[in-house]
């Protein structure tokens, strides 16, 4: 006899590993970098594994070409573009672009 765990159980245990892990490539990359990187790729495969989408804040927060973990004004450059309303996401380790639609939040629609 074996004992059946349902997948949402493991989608729900996966969910989680993978905050964690993004929690601390956050809390690493001042000291390592490339710990974090790890973390990253682990978070990565953790949500492939068990058909686990990664929050949109998640995707913004690493390079989808070298997973590098992205933290503005170190190894990574953020512009928003209005016309276009997308942030625009540059990793200055590799170089890669990449743009997210920019999604306005209702009640801070001024004009600055
Ligand atoms: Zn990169």
């Amino acid at each position: 006899m074996t004992r059946r765990v349902k997948p949402e159980t493991w989608k729900k245990i996966a969910k989680e590993r993978i905050k964690i892990l993004f929690d601390q490539a956050g809390k690493e990359f001042k000291k390592h970098p490339e710990r974090s990187k790890r973390y990253v790729e682990l978070a990565r495969k953790m949500g492939m594994r068990y058909n686990v989408r990664l929050t949109k804040e998640m995707k913004m927060r690493f390079c989808k070409k070298c997973f590098s973990y992205l933290k503005p004004g170190v190894n990574c450059r953020v512009r928003t573009r209005r016309d276009k309303q997308s942030v625009v996401l540059t990793c200055l380790d590799c170089g890669f672009v990449s743009r997210y639609p920019y999604i306005r939040e209702k009640g801070i629609n001024k004009k600055g």
